[in-house]
């Protein structure tokens, strides 16, 4: 990986070159060296640009592809999930949760809406679940919406708060909120009840059910993407992963990213050398519903890095904008 990326500036078409690990420190710092403009666009400035495919990781979009293409799955979900899980599940949170609106818990709200304008999106429906655990779903199928939990919104600062929300959008836009409440209702045996009532048996071979649940982890590092481009700072983005592993409230500012990165780093190095640790993550990952954070944080920190995600903050060139029809 290259240790400084060349980039355009959208304002004057200057061309910089900047230094990956102290750009990373505050992406806010980085200027122009011939028209001073900021270079990179810091959270609050809507990502007009943004494409899915820029979002997508392509382990997230392959593994999708192929459950897609596996036998009736497209066609029993619109024909079930849209229909029912939809209503119920919309109905289970306006009845046991809070919503969230300009008038009911309006900073919640205000976080929620800036973080659908970075990624140039309509809000969703939010709401609030009590819950000690720290968590955050995209659910439904037609008109998906966000759950937070409120330990989420306990133990995470706005900027936190905010990169869970831009994490849980980012499955919505990315068309993920079907498949992983589908994924949800398998691993909590939901689905087999909803096989009494509308027959959707075929979804529950091994296979689907092999492919549904990988598929839910690889669509973390996508979602996770959008949660790093929505407040543009990886280490408040690594802290809701550390936070999410094993962050005691009483201590959080105790909890050092650096630190957390280089066990990532161990961790990873420990899983790709040992072939009977990959065998038994991948069977312990079909349990879990939510995948390893240090993973995660591994692999948004590498993303951090790349030329991509740089240009992605960078934009594209004014001047050639205005141009174009
Ligand atoms: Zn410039
Ligand atoms: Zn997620």
């Amino acid at each position: 990986m290259s240790e400084s990326h060349t980039l355009t500036c959208r304002l004057c078409g200057g061309r910089n070159r900047i230094p990956v690990t102290r750009a990373l420190q505050d992406l806010s710092k980085p200027t122009c060296g011939r028209c001073s403009g900021r270079l990179l666009r810091v959270a609050g400035e809507p990502l007009t640009d943004l494409s899915n495919d820029d979002l997508a990781h392509p382990w997230d979009r392959d593994t999708l592809a192929a459950l897609r293409a596996m036998p009736k799955v497209d066609e029993l979900l619109s024909r079930v999930m849209a229909r029912t899980v939809d209503k119920v599940a919309h109905f289970r949170y306006l009845g046991g949760a809070v919503e969230v609106g300009s008038d009911q818990l309006p900073t919640l709200w205000n976080l929620h809406r800036a973080a659908a304008d970075r990624l140039a999106m309509p809000a969703t429906p939010l709401f609030v679940v009590q819950s000690p655990q720290i968590n955050a779903f995209a659910v439904g199928a037609g008109e998906p919406f966000v759950v937070l939990t409120s330990a989420t919104v306990d133990l995470l600062d706005d900027r936190g708060v905010q990169a869970v929300l831009g994490h849980e959008l980012t499955h919505v836009r990315l068309g993920h909120a079907l498949y992983r409440t589908l994924a949800r209702l398998m691993m909590s045996g939901g689905l087999r009840l909803l096989d009494r009532f509308f027959g959707i048996g075929a979804l529950l071979v091994k296979p689907v059910e092999v492919a549904l649940l990988r598929w839910y982890q690889m669509s973390e590092l996508s979602a996770d993407r959008g949660g790093l481009l929505t407040i543009a700072d990886l280490d408040a983005h690594v802290r809701v992963e550390m936070t999410l592993a094993g962050g005691p409230s009483r201590l959080l500012t105790e909890l050092s990213s650096e630190a957390f990165l280089a066990q990532a780093d161990r961790a990873e190095a420990l899983r790709s050398g040992d072939l009977m640790l990959q065998v038994t993550d991948l069977l312990d990952d079909s349990e879990r519903s939510h995948p390893l954070p240090v993973w995660r944080a591994h692999h948004v920190a590498k993303w951090a890095q790349t030329e991509g995600f740089f240009r992605i903050l960078a934009g594209q060139e004014r001047r050639l904008l205005e141009v174009d029809p």
